[in-house]
């Protein structure tokens, strides 16, 4: 039996996310907005685009007001 749940890539991983989600990305409470708004047990894709000089797309930060689409799937 392992002494962690997670293995040293896994624990890194998350740190990097967590890093991440820190910095608040200003787009995720809109999206989590429209997930929240979409019928339980559904399948959809939420589509984010940002604006083409937005520093997300390098990687970065999102500066824009991206548009956010909901498509129900199933
Ligand atoms: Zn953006």
């Amino acid at each position: 039996m392992r002494e962690h749940p997670l293995s040293r890539r896994e624990r890194r991983q998350l740190a990097r996310v967590a890093i991440k989600a820190r910095r608040r990305q200003s787009y995720i409470a809109p999206v989590i907005e429209a997930g929240q708004s979409l019928p339980s047990g559904s399948l959809s894709i939420i589509e984010v685009r940002h604006d083409t000089w937005c520093p997300k797309l390098a990687g970065g930060i999102c500066r824009c007001e991206p548009e956010i689409e909901t498509r129900m799937v199933v």
